[in-house]
């Protein structure tokens, strides 16, 4: 009833015709084996591995939840170990990570794809390793070499799994007020005291060893995020003792009840500091921006499913004499569930595809170039994404009917476990506060102009008028509310502020219209006329019923300078 089939065909698609990654590959000499029959075969296995060993292990571990005994040991799913081991032994976790510590090498794109396909079939599983890669990538590029001799190459493999405690009860988006505390000791190593909460995978039973990598002061650090520092915190020590480090508890949430997301208590557990004193932030960065793509792509992986499985079921429930899927108000709801996947898709690829250049590209300046660009759409993405994840679910869920609210039709689970990837990863809100004021006002709107000039580009590559003259319409109303955004933050520093969440929705509908209209572009090319004409009918739906939403935010944007939000009674 509740089915997947991997968009293998779509994937293929947004990466060869839409982006044209193999020409970039062949940029970076770090891929230079690459080619697109790899990550095809890669991709095709993959969605073997999501769909045949996590898929069944979804609504399962939905029912049985995750247990804890009263020595802190908690107790995942029936199946997720093995279902573990089969990846590790797969080599899945290393994909994207350097062949010098056991990596496979592979583009993000390329995970990015696994990714999409992993949440798609079961989000709760994925989020043990989840967070492999950005430890990983902290590990790598902060570390020093004896934690990384140390570690590196066991986090690659996914022997070990990794968990990222930032969050205290008093610290949430407001990480400057968190209190764990790091004693130096004359070894060189800390002694780490604390408590943390929600920490997904913080304790499990799918490895021996994990790794904490846990945000934490030291003595003399000043106050707020100036004075946070990374600590690297093992379970289990080199000498194989177990570390002072305990799971108090785990939540018993809306959703992903399979993911164990831990209270943490350290009571002068060992660890090793990760880059320099009282710059943890700048090294958590890393994990952090990697942890946003992710959590882009698991947006993403629910919008998939969620379209597919209402698809499916719209075209067998029949009412009034014929299924549902041809009533004009569920086509619509159905359309737009598509057109913004797919869009969604070109979008997290795209941004894939930046990240993979800004490390490997030959050339220097197109690697600045390239993390400039991956920089400003990493919050377009985690937000926009994740809401689509939910608000697509919930949308394919009213498909369903009355059918859709009770359990046995899969759509009820997948509304829960949608939700929490708007929260976490800083709040949907929070990414659009870091868009605007660090992306967009911090270089008075370079970056955005760049890709601007990019998605203008494609307009004069378009397949035929609307969709040129609808994203170029779209480019010029970023282009004016972004420059009066920028004149009126000089005098107004609240208008930012009051104006982040529309800016963020209306960048995501431009990037939209750039995705409809290079859709449709690249789907002239493509022999199957059929299947190449239904693609252009959605972009043209998207351009159509859903690009003025855009229209209607930059306007918001540029209202907000006038109009304040006034305080609570
Ligand atoms: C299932 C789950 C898994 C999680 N996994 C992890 C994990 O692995 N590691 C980890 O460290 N944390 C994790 N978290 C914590 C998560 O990242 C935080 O819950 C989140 O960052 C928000 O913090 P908070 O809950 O304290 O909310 P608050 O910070 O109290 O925010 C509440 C509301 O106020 C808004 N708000 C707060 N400050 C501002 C501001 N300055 N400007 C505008 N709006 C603001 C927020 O957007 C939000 O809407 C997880 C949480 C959950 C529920």
């Amino acid at each position: 009833m509740w089915e997947y089939v991997a968009p293998l065909r779509d994937m293929r698609f947004v990466i060869e015709r839409v982006l044209d990654a193999p020409a970039s590959w062949a940029r970076c000499a770090a891929f230079a084996d690459v080619d697109l029959d790899t990550a095809g075969a890669v991709l095709e296995e993959a969605a073997r591995f999501a769909s045949e060993v996590l898929l069944p292990l979804n609504a399962h571990g939905d029912v049985q939840g995750c247990t804890r005994d009263v020595e802190g040991n908690v107790r995942t799913p029936q199946g997720f170990a093995q279902a573990y081991r089969a990846f590790v032994d797969g080599g899945w976790p290393a994909l994207p990570c350097d062949p010098a510590w056991g990596g496979q090498g592979l583009p993000l794109l390329v995970d990015a794809g696994l990714r999409e396909m992993l949440v798609a079939c079961n989000h709760a599983w994925t989020m043990y390793p989840d967070l492999l890669h950005g430890a990983y990538e902290t590990i790598a590029g902060h570390a020093s070499d004896a934690l990384k001799e140390r570690y590196l190459a066991e986090i690659a493999s996914g022997q070990c799994l990794a968990a990222m405690a930032l969050t205290e009860a008093g610290a949430g988006t407001d990480l400057g007020a968190l209190r764990t505390r790091a004693e130096q000791r004359p070894d060189g190593s800390l002694a780490i005291s604390g408590n943390k909460v929600f920490i997904s995978g913080g304790e499990h039973d799918l490895t021996d060893n994990l790794v904490h990598l846990v945000l934490c002061r030291l003595p003399d650090a000043p106050p707020g995020t100036k004075g946070i520092s990374l600590a690297l915190v093992p379970k289990i020590l080199p000498d194989g003792t177990r570390n002072a480090m305990h799971c108090d508890g785990i939540e018993h949430k809306m959703g992903i009840h399979g993911s164990a997301t831990c209270a943490m208590r350290y009571d002068g557990a060992t660890g090793w500091l990760v880059g320099e004193p009282n710059r943890g932030l700048q090294a958590m960065f890393l994990m952090m921006n990697s942890a946003r793509l992710h959590v882009g792509l698991q947006g993403l992986g629910h919008q998939e499913m969620a379209t597919q499985n209402a698809l499916r079921y719209a075209r067998e429930r029949v009412q009034m004499g014929v299924p549902i899927a041809q009533h004009a108000t569920v086509r619509h709801i159905l359309l737009r569930a598509q057109a913004v996947t797919e869009a969604t898709r070109v979008i997290a690829y795209r941004a894939a595809l930046a990240i993979d250049e800004s490390h490997h590209h030959d050339d220097p300046a197109q690697r600045d170039a390239a993390a400039e660009l991956a920089a400003l759409l990493t919050p377009v993405l985690k937000a926009f994404a994740t809401h689509q994840g939910f608000h697509t679910a919930a949308a394919a869920q009213q498909v369903f009917g009355g059918y859709g609210y009770v359990r046995e039709y899969g759509i009820e689970q997948q509304v829960r476990d949608a939700r929490i990837a708007m929260i976490y990863e800083g709040t949907n809100e929070v990414q659009a506060i870091d868009l605007v004021q660090r992306k967009v006002l911090a270089d008075a709107g370079a970056a955005l102009a760049a890709l601007l000039d990019e998605c203008e580009t494609e307009a004069g590559r378009a397949s035929d008028d609307e969709f040129a003259a609808a994203l170029r319409h779209a480019c010029r109303d970023a282009r004016d509310a972004a420059a009066a955004l920028i004149e009126g933050a000089k005098v107004d520093r609240e208008w930012p502020l009051r104006a982040a969440d529309d800016f963020l929705f209306a960048l995501a509908h431009t990037l939209m219209a750039w995705a409809w209209a290079a859709s449709a572009r690249a789907a002239a090319g493509e022999p199957d006329r059929a299947w190449a004409q239904a693609k252009v009918e959605r972009a043209r739906y998207g351009m159509q019923w859903l690009l003025p939403e855009g229209a209607m935010r930059w306007t918001r944007v540029v209202a907000a300078g006038r109009r304040g939000v006034p305080a609570l009674a």
